[in-house]
């Protein structure tokens, strides 16, 4: 049995600078705490947050929307303003887990979840991002549920958060608060590609807490779509989903935001099918060249090339329905 220590955190500013590099924050534990029985995380310390003041979700004057790092994911996807102006980061945080873990996940947690690849879960298995050099049983073991954007040599394992996918597709700001103070780090940045450093895995630095999540100003008047497709209906991780958000310009698209989830080693935003969208019409035909676009680059394993046409399909039927949505009223939609 391991031992470690447990402390609680009153303020922020003890927390972001009394932590060691071997702490680690907890917030809902839902991640934190399987990964410590499986013995795949060893924290010497543990520092319980959920005293902190990081519970309220307000507008800002700039009109972006500011979530503080321990609102649940329940709160969130049921928050009058997000079910309002970003009712994709609802849809998304609600596809996610179950019930009862979205009572008890938090906004910086889920972005901080570990990944679901059940080398990484198992101790005896070799893992770079658990044991950096030790190889990836991954690349040619059981890899259907694994990465075809964003992998390397060294790690193809997917993250596997639902409510990032929407982030990454709506635009948002990471407020993380360290011993150096206070900084800002745009949501698409804090992420890494695992390279050949799949242990470092996000820009949060030792003794960092993150304790907001902002989202960019609602794209408005826009219709929005989540899909998840998986296993089973409920209570699965994806094997491939898609954010979209669409706002139209007449009968033609004026932006699109694309992001995609279940296929990559992070939550990944489709600049390029995004661009190729402004402008064309809202047909079928532009909504699959966005999604041979956007899979233009994905490299298949033995077991997960079904992943490619399943992720374009999901492009394709969420772009539908974010544009049938963006031509409809807010009371149609209702
Ligand atoms: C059975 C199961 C099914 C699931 N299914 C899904 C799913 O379908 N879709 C999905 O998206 N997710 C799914 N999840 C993951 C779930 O969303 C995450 O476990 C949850 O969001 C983590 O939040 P938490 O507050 O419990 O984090 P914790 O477990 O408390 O922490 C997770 C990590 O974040 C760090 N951390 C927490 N707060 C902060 C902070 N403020 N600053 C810096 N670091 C911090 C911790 O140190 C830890 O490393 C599932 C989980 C389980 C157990």
């Amino acid at each position: 049995m391991r031992t470690f220590a447990y402390s609680r955190a009153d303020s922020v500013e003890r927390a972001a600078h009394a932590t060691t590099p071997t702490a680690a924050f907890v917030a809902g534990g839902t991640t934190l705490l399987d990964l410590v029985k499986l013995d795949v995380m060893q924290p010497s310390e543990l520092v319980d947050i959920n005293a902190l003041p990081l519970k309220q979700v307000e507008w800002l004057d700039d009109g972006r929307l500011k979530v503080g790092a321990l609102v649940t994911n329940t709160d969130l996807a049921h928050h009058p303003a997000v079910k309002q102006h970003y009712p994709l980061l609802s849809e998304a945080l609600l596809a996610g887990a179950s019930t009862q873990l979205r009572n008890m996940a938090t906004t910086a947690g889920n972005v901080m979840q570990r990944t679901r690849c059940p080398y990484f879960r198992d101790p005896s298995a070799a893992c770079n991002k658990r044991h950096p050099g030790s190889g990836c049983d991954a690349r040619d073991g059981l890899n259907r549920m694994h990465a075809v954007l964003g992998g390397s040599e060294a790690c193809i394992a997917v993250h596997p958060s639902d409510m990032c996918v929407a982030m990454a597709a709506l635009g948002a700001t990471l407020t993380l608060e360290g011993p150096d103070g206070e900084r800002e780090v745009p949501f698409g940045e804090f992420h890494r590609l695992p390279g050949d450093t799949p242990h470092i895995e996000h820009d949060l630095a030792d003794g960092e807490l993150i304790t907001a999540i902002t989202l960019d100003a609602p794209l408005a008047p826009a219709g929005s779509h989540y899909l998840k497709l998986r296993d089973r209906a409920s209570y699965e991780f994806a094997l491939a989903s898609c954010a979209a958000q669409v706002a139209l310009d007449g009968d033609s698209i004026g932006t699109a935001r694309l992001a995609l989830g279940g296929v990559a080693t992070k939550p990944w935003r489709c600049a390029e099918a995004e661009a190729a969208l402004a402008g064309q019409p809202a047909t079928l035909e532009s909504f699959e060249r966005a999604a041979e676009i956007a899979l233009a680059d994905a490299e298949p394993r033995e077991h997960n090339a079904f992943k490619i046409p399943l992720a374009r399909q999901a492009i394709v039927r969420a772009l539908r329905e974010a544009a049938r949505l963006a031509g409809t009223t807010q009371e149609e939609q209702a």
